[in-house]
C-alpha cells in the first residue's frame, strides 16, 4: 500500500484521508494543473537521485532540473538523494560538487542532505539497515530467495549459455533450497546473495514513451534450460543494490513522479516487479531521452559532455543560461521566445517531452547567454555584478596599469567597464570575448587600416572635409555636456547636405518638383549619415564593432575622443591640405553654439 499522501499535505500527517483527497482536489483547480494533459493532476514529489562516482554533467543538471520544475509546477516538492551505494567507485569530492553545481543552478532541494527532512536520511550508504529490513521481509514471504552459488558456477553457467547460443539468465538452482536451510547456512555466515523471485517483467506506462517494457518471448530453446532475470537485491558484502535501494527510498520517500534518462528504463520494468513484490504501488515514470551530439552519437567526454565546472568555470556561462538550455533539450513549449529564467520555467513547465534521442546544438548556448546577458543588465542583477567582477578582474591581470592609467583618467576598473557593458552587452557571450571585442576601449595607441569609405555605388563619394567637418562639430561639446544623449542628438541633427532652406526656384516650381528634391535631400542626408558613422567609428575606435557612437564618445570622455578624432583626420587629410586644415582649425570659432551641431540656432 502506498504510504500517505506526499507534497505539502504530507507534512500535516494527521489529517485524514478523506480530507486529503478533497484537499488535492482544491488545489488542483486553484492552480489550473487539471488543465493540462502533460501535468499531474496533484503535488508532484520528485526526486534527483545522483551517485557520487562522477560530476554533474549537462545530461544530469537535466534530469535534476525536470524533477525540480515538475515539482515546483504542480506545488509539490525536490528531494535530493545521494545514491552512494558503490563506495568503491565513488569520487571523494562529488558529493560536495554536486551540492555546489546544483545550488549555482538554483536548483534547491526542498528535503535532502545538509538540510535533512522528515523523511531522512538522504544518503543511501546511511540507510544500510532499512534495506536489510526489507530484503528481509521479501526472502521471509517468498518473494526473493538467497543464492549461495559461488561466481565460478555462475561464470561456467554463463558460458555454456553462450556457448549453446542462449539467453543468459540464472537457473534458480538456490530458489527452491528450504527456508530453515537457507537461514542456518546464511547464519554460519555462507556467501550469498540476495535474489528477487521475478517471474514477470510487467510493462508500464511511461509518461514520455506511452506503454513500454520488455515482454521479449522465450526461445524454444530457452524453455528447456529455463533461466529468469532474477536481479540481485543484496550483494555478497551485505550493501543492497541499486535497484533495491533505490526501490526502497522512493517508496519510504514517497516520491510520485520519478524522471530520469533513458538509460534506466530497461531497468524499470524490474523495479516494478519489485514494488510489486512488496505489494507497494509504483511511481509514475517518465524517461527522458538520450543526449547526442550533431552526428547522433551519445555526448561523450570528447564531445563536450563535459561536467558542469567547464560551462560555469571556463566558458563563463550563467547560470541563467546553463539552466534555459537544458531545460530546451527534449521539452518543448508554446511561448514565443525560448529565453527563460528558473521562475519562469517553473510557471509553465509540464511534461511535453520529445521522444527519441535529443540533438544538442551548442549554438543555441550563445544565443541564450547573450539573451541573458541583456536582462541581468537590464535588471541589475548578481549576474550583472558577476559579469562586470569578471572583467576587471581580466582587465587588470592583462593590461598593464601604464596602458590603463591614460584612459581610466580618474575612472577604476569597474565605473570604467559598467557603461560599455551596457552599452555592448547584446554581444556578449564571455568576458575574454567581450574583452576582445572592446580592446580598443582600453589602450590609447589604436591601430587603425587605412580608411575606406564605404562604397558610393557610382555616386560622387562624400568629400573627406565634409566629415572632418561634422567630426570637428561633435568634438566642440564641452565636457559638462560629454553625454550620450548629446552627442546621438548632435549626430541625427547633423545636416549632411548642408541643410540649405530650399531656394526660391524650388519654392516655385511645382509641387512635385518639391517633392522630388526633398527625397533627393533627405537620400543624400541618409548617405551621409552612413559614411559620418562609417568613418567616426575608424577613427574612434579602428573600425571595431561595439557600442554605438554616441556611447563610445561618451565612454571615452572628451579628451581620449578628440584625440582620436583628430587622430583620425590627421591620417585622412591629403598633405597639401594641411596647411588649410591649421588654418580652419583656430579656437575663434563661436564655440559656445558650434557644440551644438547643426542643432545650434542659425
Ligand atoms: N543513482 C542513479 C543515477 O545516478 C539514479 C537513477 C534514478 O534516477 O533512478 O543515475
Amino acid at each position: 500500500m502506498r504510504r500517505p499522501s506526499p507534497g505539502l499535505l504530507a507534512r500535516h500527517s494527521w489529517i485524514c484521508t478523506g480530507c486529503r483527497v478533497r484537499a488535492r482536489a482544491s488545489y488542483s483547480s486553484a492552480t489550473n494543473l487539471g488543465k493540462s494533459k502533460n501535468l499531474p493532476q496533484t503535488p508532484a514529489r520528485t526526486r534527483f537521485a545522483p551517485s557520487p562516482t562522477g560530476y554533474l554533467h549537462l545530461g544530469s543538471l537535466r534530469t535534476a532540473l525536470f524533477n525540480y520544475l515538475l515539482a515546483k509546477r504542480t506545488g509539490g516538492q525536490f528531494l535530493l538523494r545521494i545514491e552512494d551505494t558503490d563506495q568503491k567507485r565513488t569520487i571523494p569530492d562529488a558529493e560536495q560538487r554536486l551540492y555546489d553545481d546544483l545550488q549555482w543552478a538554483g536548483l534547491n532541494w526542498d528535503e535532502g542532505p545538509t538540510i535533512g527532512g522528515p523523511y531522512g536520511p538522504y544518503k543511501q550508504s546511511e540507510r544500510t539497515s532499512t534495506y536489510r529490513t526489507h530484503a528481509h521481509d521479501l526472502v521471509s514471504n517468498g518473494h526473493a530467495y538467497r543464492c549461495f552459488c559461488s561466481s565460478e558456477r555462475l561464470d561456467s553457467l554463463a558460458r555454456h549459455r553462450n556457448a549453446a547460443g542462449l539467453s543468459v539468465g540464472y537457473d534458480r538452482q538456490c530458489a527452491n533450497i528450504s527456508a530453515a536451510e537457507s537461514e542456518e547456512r546464511a547464519s554460519k555466515d555462507e556467501t550469498h546473495v540476495v535474489r528477487l523471485r521475478a517471474n514477470n517483467y510487467p510493462m508500464f506506462n511511461d509518461l514520455v514513451y506511452g506503454k513500454t517494457g520488455q515482454n521479449r518471448p522465450k526461445s524454444k530453446l530457452d524453455m528447456i534450460e529455463r533461466v529468469w532475470d532474477d536481479p540481485i537485491l543484496v550483494k555478497s558484502d551485505g550493501h543492497p543494490t541499486y535497484h533495491l535501494a533505490n526501490v526502497v527510498d522512493d517508496h519510504l520517500m514517497d516520491i510520485t513522479h520519478v524522471i530520469r534518462g533513458t538509460e534506466w528504463m530497461p531497468s524499470t520494468p524490474m523495479h516494478v516487479a519489485l514494488y510489486n513484490a512488496f505489494n507497494w504501488t509504483p511511481p509514475s515514470f517518465g524517461h527522458v531521452p538520450l543526449l547526442v551530439d550533431k552526428e547522433g552519437q551519445k555526448l561523450s567526454k570528447r564531445n563536450a559532455d563535459i561536467d558542469l565546472s567547464s560551462f560555469k568555470d571556463k566558458q563563463g556561462l550563467f547560470p541563467e543560461t546553463l539552466v534555459n538550455f537544458a531545460a530546451l533539450l527534449g521539452w518543448s513549449h508554446t511561448q514565443k521566445s525560448d529565453v527563460f529564467n528558473l521562475e519562469e520555467l517553473e510557471q509553465i513547465f509540464n511534461l511535453k517531452i520529445t521522444r527519441g534521442n535529443t540533438t544538442v546544438a551548442f549554438e543555441k548556448l550563445w544565443f541564450l547567454q547573450k539573451a541573458h546577458a541583456q536582462r541581468a543588465a537590464a535588471t541589475n542583477s548578481p549576474t550583472f555584478q558577476d559579469m562586470i567582477t569578471r572583467l576587471s578582474n581580466l582587465v587588470q591581470e592583462n593590461i598593464p596599469t601604464k596602458q590603463l592609467k591614460p584612459i581610466l583618467q580618474s575612472r577604476t576598473v569597474s565605473d570604467y567597464i559598467t557603461p560599455i557593458l551596457h552599452a555592448d552587452v547584446k554581444s556578449y557571450t564571455t568576458a575574454s570575448e567581450f574583452l576582445q571585442r572592446n580592446a580598443t576601449f582600453f589602450t590609447t595607441t589604436l591601430t587603425r587600416q587605412p580608411y575606406i569609405p564605404t562604397s558610393a555605388n557610382g555616386k560622387e563619394p562624400i568629400p573627406m572635409n565634409a566629415l572632418h567637418t561634422a567630426a570637428a562639430a561633435l568634438s566642440l561639446v564641452p565636457d559638462a555636456h560629454w553625454t550620450v544623449d548629446t552627442h546621438r542628438a548632435n549626430i541625427s541633427s547633423y545636416d549632411g547636405c548642408n541643410a540649405a532652406p530650399p531656394s526660391l526656384a524650388e519654392s516655385e516650381s511645382s509641387k512635385e518638383e518639391a517633392e522630388d528634391s526633398k527625397k533627393a535631400r533627405l537620400a543624400a542626408d541618409k548617405r551621409f549619415k552612413k559614411e559620418l558613422y562609417h568613418y567616426l567609428r575608424w577613427a574612434l575606435s579602428g573600425g571595431a564593432p561595439g557600442p554605438g557612437i554616441p556611447e563610445t564618445m561618451a565612454i571615452l570622455g572628451r579628451q581620449e575622443s578628440v584625440r582620436r578624432l583628430n587622430e583620425g583626420k590627421m591620417l585622412t587629410t591629403e598633405p597639401d591640405e594641411g596647411e588649410k586644415v591649421k588654418k580652419d582649425d583656430g579656437p575663434e570659432k563661436d564655440q559656445n553654439k558650434a557644440w551644438m551641431g547643426s542643432l545650434a540656432p542659425r
